[in-house]
């Protein structure tokens, strides 16, 4: 049997690097991404099983174990899920299959060059996967064997960390993988069975199939003066709940308990904002769980950002991932469904068309909307006191819930807005989740309610500039007459503002006006004086009009005289219902 050197992908290769070099203030990450893939792998064996059980072959219970060696100074993982054939490993092993690793990796080593400790919290946030192991191991064996291939198709990979690894044929009867972490010299602590027990309860609880750890029992020192020692049993046991925490009742789960499940399923390192657990009955019935992340990921933006919802049927977990079950403005919501009425096969194409999975989305949208408006309700809370002299009682809870809007707009509100074009049906409860920054103040924190409210007798629109910056928006001179007569304009500078604002009219009656369209109407704002002027001034200037539009044919298509204007002599417009500047920009930086 011949062995083979391959070398890593030179992104392996400078991950690596990266997880050896830098400061780890949380090295136990590496049981939770070792754990965690063994757990995947079992959920990928009873996934391929339903259409082909003979992959159980004898041993249909799955399990994760965990073992260590105080001699040989070994931690090794071992489950009976999958496996991987040699190719498998040499593939997923030895070259990043993650789309957004890539990014990851510049953000730690490109221009704002992080400083080893904040490598090490990044690494904690993003979780690196299998790499993990060599943050405490300086050499790591896998053995495994695919579910289906004989014994003697079994893999044997190693390496140390650096350029290579090795990988050889062995003999391995046992279905699956086991990874042998080889400790370095400072991670003697793991090598105990109470620390091991520790961090599988921290991270591993909700993990639905059993964690085993061998039992050990004190032993005392056979002759005078010999010390005692824990010794292995033989017998193994179950060290973590094995119920997935989805499944138990609200309030046997602490919010602990509920942010660590947060963070083994997205990776992230900080608590989310909030989250919601419903069991919902009906038409169809299934669990939902589901978080508002604190921070965006990096990868927010690109498209192929996939959605963070998991797919369970009736615990089974059936893909990551699963974009029919939220709309893609909503893809920053981390979380997990478990239907009972899904079929265990069923596909991506098929969850398309389902009509349970309509169900299911159009629950999930409205669940997470709720749970922005009350962030949204609980974000200022000023002390009134009513008429009667009755202070307002703000609960703890309520409490807890203050500046948490404003934070999750601020990380997200670019994104939800896309919601305004993608789901018509919740169109007026995502524009009321909207704030933008106006003429009256600089921070995104002005709802259309808000500004409603603040209407000067008389205005009868919504007015709105968009641009690219603050300064631009705040500097248009096309703002001149609304700033002269004290009228609030909203101020509008995300790139997806004036896509977006095509999809909304009005709001709750009231239209939405861009103060760069066509001839600003300020209706009954605007005074006969103010209108007799200007008809005199239009008649007054016809001769130049004339000579101006002659001029200028070929660039405008139109001259006329305005209100708008209080300082500047001229201003550019666009034609109403004409596409706005702003948008015509993005169309031309896209080559359109
Ligand atoms: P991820 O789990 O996010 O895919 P990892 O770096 O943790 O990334 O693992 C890389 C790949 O290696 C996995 O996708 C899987 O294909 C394979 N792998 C890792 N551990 C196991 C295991 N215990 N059993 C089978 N395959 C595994
Ligand atoms: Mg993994």
């Amino acid at each position: 049997m011949s062995k083979h050197t391959h070398s890593f992908q030179a992104e392996v290769a400078q991950l690596l690097h990266l997880v050896t070099h830098s400061l780890y203030s949380n090295k136990e990450i590496f049981l939770r991404e070792l754990i965690s893939n063994a757990s995947d792998a079992c959920d990928k064996l009873r996934f391929e099983a339903l259409n082909d059980a003979a992959l159980y072959e004898d041993a249909p219970n799955l399990e994760v174990r965990v073992a260590f060696d105080t001699e040989a100074r070994t931690i090794t993982i071992t489950d009976n899920g999958i496996g991987m054939s040699e190719q498998e490993a040499v593939d997923h092993l030895g070259t990043i299959a993650k789309s957004g690793t890539k990014e990851f990796m510049s953000r730690l080593t490109g221009d704002q060059k992080a400083t080893a400790s904040e490598q090490g919290q990044l690494i904690g946030q993003f979780g690196v996967g299998f790499y993990s192991g060599f943050i405490v191991a300086d050499r790591i064996t896998v053995e495994s064997r695919r579910a289906g291939l004989p014994a003697g198709q079994g893999v044997r990979w190693t390496s140390g960390g650096a350029g290579d690894f090795e990988v050889e044929q062995i003999e391995r009867p046992a279905r699956g993988t086991s990874v042998i972490l080889h400790l370095r010299d400072d991670a003697g602590d793991y090598l105990n069975a109470w620390k091991l027990k520790q961090i599988i309860g921290k991270y591993s609880d909700h993990i639905s199939l059993p964690i085993l750890m061998e039992k050990e029992e004190w032993k005392e020192g056979e002759k005078e003066g010999e010390p005692g020692q824990m010794v292995k049993t033989g017998e193994w046991e179950t060290v973590n709940k094995a119920s997935a925490l989805w499944t138990r009742p609200k309030k046997e789960i602490t919010a602990e308990q509920y942010q660590d499940f947060y963070k083994t399923i997205s990776h992230d390192f900080e608590n989310p904002l909030t989250w919601s657990h419903n069991r919902v009955e009906g038409n169809t019935e299934y669990t939902q769980l589901l978080y508002i992340p604190a921070k965006a990921p990096f990868d927010l933006w690109n498209r192929d950002k996939k959605a963070g919802v998991k797919l369970y049927v009736k615990r089974v977990f059936i893909m990551d991932d699963a974009e029919a079950l939220m709309p893609s403005y909503l893809r920053f919501v981390k979380g997990v469904i478990d239907s009972n009425d899904l079929p265990l096969n069923v596909s991506r194409e098929l969850l398309q068309e389902s009509r349970d999975v309509r169900l299911i989305r159009d629950g999930s949208v409205k669940r997470v909307l709720a749970m922005l408006e009350d962030l949204a309700k609980h974000d200022r809370h000023e002390a009134s006191t009513d008429a009667e002299g009755v202070t307002d009682v703000v609960s703890e809870e309520d409490k807890a819930k203050e500046g948490k809007y404003t934070q999750f707009y601020t990380e997200f509100g670019a994104v939800l807005k896309e919601g305004l074009g993608e789901d018509f049906a919740n169109r007026e409860r995502i524009a009321k989740l909207l704030r933008f920054a106006s003429t009256s103040t600089d921070s995104a924190s002005v709802s259309f309610a808000d500004y409603k409210a603040r209407m000067k007798e008389g205005q009868e629109a919504i007015y709105y500039i968009t641009a690219d910056t603050l300064a631009a928006a705040k500097n248009s001179p096309q703002l001149e007459v609304f700033k002269k007569k004290g009228i609030e304009v909203l101020l509008m500078t995300d790139r997806v503002d004036e896509w977006a604002l095509n999809f909304l009219h009005d709001f709750d009656g009231t239209p939405l006006q861009s103060v760069a369209k066509g001839a600003v109407d300020l209706g009954k704002l605007q005074d006969e004086a103010e209108k007799k002027a200007a008809e005199e001034a239009a008649e007054q200037f016809k001769p130049v009009l004339a000579r101006l539009k002659e001029a200028l044919k070929d660039k405008a298509e139109d001259v006329r005289v305005t209100t708008r204007l209080v300082d500047s002599p001229a201003c550019l417009v666009v034609q109403d219902g004409g596409m706005s500047m702003q948008l015509a920009r993005l169309l031309k930086q896209a080559g359109q």
